[in-house]
């Protein structure tokens, strides 16, 4: 059996014209989206992912600004960035690209994001919503993993769903979005015991690591759905995921691809989130 594709880019594509359409509505009663980025220090791919975002808002019609600082920038100034651009009334979403350098808590820095304005979704005002079920803003990654099995009405009530990976970006805004849907979710980290035991099990499974082939065709179901979230680098150097894709596409019934599988739908629910903060701006 080979998997059918679940092509992030297609769909991607498709709700990008959604967002355009209504970011045009909004510009022409003078309620312009846009989204504010933030890129602290120098790391290559931070850089790429931040060029992307801002690439992708001035393609579907959203303002955005894009701060550039040195990677010594003191933390306090960048809290003061942030707290101007809360008062931005032009800003509608605030990102601040992780990882930030070492002498800069993350923590202190996204919890001064308004969370009206929190369109990554990290404020804990958002993360605390997210378990009772209405946060004003899902996490990106895992919003878009979301969308890509809506987009199959793939039928998550009552599916056994295993998250590995239980980051706070990642792996546990899946999981508690899986659960919403009706899924029995399972998450695994770096200590779960025989992790195959688990996803042999799964209808779904979200790859979520950082680790290139940690899901083989034997941890798989055949028939499952597998999302693979990975962002990882081959011996050449190419952009892979987690998923062993080649041996994998046999047995499951769903694949994302890597690249063009989350990756693209990450940038649009970040578009979709931002559009969203400013149609509620707008009233
Ligand atoms: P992270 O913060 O490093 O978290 C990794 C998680 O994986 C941790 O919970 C860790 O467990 C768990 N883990 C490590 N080894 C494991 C193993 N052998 N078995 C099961 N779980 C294991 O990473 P992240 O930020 O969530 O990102 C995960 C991957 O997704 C990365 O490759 C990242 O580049 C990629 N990513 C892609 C997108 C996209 O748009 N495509 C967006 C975000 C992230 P512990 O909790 O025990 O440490």
């Amino acid at each position: 059996m080979t998997a059918t594709l679940l092509d992030g880019n297609a769909l991607a594509k498709k709700l990008r014209a959604d967002v355009a359409a209504r970011a045009a509505k909004l510009t022409a009663r003078g309620h312009q989206p846009g989204l504010a980025v933030i890129l602290v220090g120098e790391d290559p791919a931070s850089q790429v992912y931040v060029r992307n975002k801002v690439k992708a808002c001035e393609d579907n019609g959203i303002y955005s600004v894009f701060d550039r600082f040195p990677a010594d920038l003191p933390e306090a100034k960048l809290l003061a960035r942030i707290a101007e651009l809360n008062a931005d009334p032009k800003v509608h979403g605030i990102l601040v690209q992780l990882p930030l350098p070492k002498h800069i808590d993350s923590h202190k820095v996204l919890e001064a994001i308004a969370p009206e304005k929190d369109v990554d979704g990290f404020h804990v005002a958002n993360a605390g919503a997210l378990m009772t079920g209405a946060p004003l803003f899902r996490p990106c990654t895992p919003y878009g993993c979301m969308k890509m099995l809506e987009s199959i009405e793939f039928p998550l009530r009552g599916a056994r769903a295993v998250v590995v990976g239980a980051s706070n970006i990642v792996g546990k805004p899946m999981a508690m979005m899986l659960l919403q849907a009706g899924a029995t979710v399972t998450i695994c980290n770096s200590k779960t015991r025989d992790l195959a035991a688990h996803t042999r099990e799964a209808d779904v499974i979200v790859a979520a690591v950082g680790r290139r082939n940690l899901i083989t065709a034997d941890m798989v179901k055949p028939g499952a759905a597998v999302i693979d979230v990975g962002m990882n680098r081959d011996d050449q150097g190419k952009l892979c995921g987690d998923v062993d894709f080649a041996a994998v596409k046999e047995v499951a019934g769903w694949i994302t691809p890597v690249p063009g599988g989350v990756g693209p739908m990450t940038i649009t629910m970040l578009l979709v989130n931002t559009l969203e903060a400013a149609e509620r701006a707008a009233g």
